[in-house]
């Protein structure tokens, strides 16, 4: 069982590694002081059985906790039941490679609009979901929980109210909001701008879920570019200080929070540390 302790890691491999493998990753970033890793199939699950086991075992080995982020085309919204089977199908297979990784959380972001009312895409992901967990305790997928990500377009079902009214419905036990803060930032047209702007965040999850929506916040961090319809590109850490990170470094510090921070900037591992030393300054 992995310590709950503050945690940073890259979002898939760590720039400067030279092996190719997922096992090379996870070693290179613990190396150089990570203890975090989100192993991306963001374009698909696709992940060797072999690999995958080696993976697990040298994680646990080096205290890296894994996350796995399932792939972008998940629409756990649509009414259309071809599609549903599709996020159902990845969902599963996610879980499966989160299994095997022994990764604790599925990353992913909830779905879209597209012509519905947000009530009637908040019932179908619900239903959705809920059949998702259901064939995850049939197969034997019990340490796995759904990671359900704070989305960064106008268009996309995942705000911060949603996630929380999600997780409360599917049991907090199953299902966990994932912060993305340059995503909360980019779809509010910049709105993460003081302190008590992060920490409005941490209180409507405590109001929400209580106290345990906080322990092991799995959280995304980048500094992001946004036009009005939401996100458009990342920036690395200390680029634009928008979102700026300073102001979480001392709130977590100041609240001595356990949370795990993937770097999501385009310096991935090299970002992860600089945010470490940011916190332990
Ligand atoms: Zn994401």
């Amino acid at each position: 069982m992995f310590k709950t302790e503050l945690r940073f890691g890259p979002a898939g491999m760590p720039i400067g590694c030279k092996g190719r493998t997922l096992v090379d990753g996870i070693e290179y970033a613990a190396k150089e002081g990570l203890n975090a890793f989100e192993v991306e199939f963001v374009r698909g699950v696709r992940l060797n059985k072999e690999i995958g086991i080696k993976a697990n075992e040298i994680a646990r080995q080096k205290n890296v906790l894994l996350s796995c982020h399932a792939p972008y085309w998940i629409n756990c919204c649509s009414p259309l039941k071809e599609k549903q089977n599709i996020t159902m199908r990845n969902l599963i297979q996610a879980a499966e490679a989160a299994q095997t990784l022994g990764a604790y959380i599925i990353v992913f972001h909830p779905g879209y609009y597209q012509n519905q009312t947000p009530e009637k895409a908040f019932d179908n992901a619900l239903i959705l979901l809920k059949e998702v967990l259901r064939k995850m305790k049939e197969k034997k997928i019990n340490n796995v929980l759904l990671g359900l990500e704070t989305v960064g377009k106008k268009s996309q079902f995942g705000s911060l109210d949603e996630n929380i009214e999600l997780c409360r419905k599917l049991g907090i036990e199953n299902a966990r909001p994932v912060i993305d803060f340059a995503h909360v930032h980019a779809r509010a047209d910049g709105c993460l701008k003081t302190k008590e702007d992060y920490e409005e965040i941490f209180s409507k999850l405590k109001k929400g879920l209580g106290a345990e929506a906080l322990t092991r916040l799995h959280c995304h961090f980048t500094e992001v570019v946004f036009s009005d319809k939401g996100e458009r590109y990342h920036l690395p850490v200390g680029a634009k200080q928008s979102p700026d990170f300073r102001l979480l470094a001392k709130i977590i510090s100041e609240k001595n929070y356990k949370f795990t921070i993937i770097s999501e900037s385009p310096l991935l591992d090299k970002d992860a540390l600089k945010m470490k030393k940011m916190v332990e300054f």
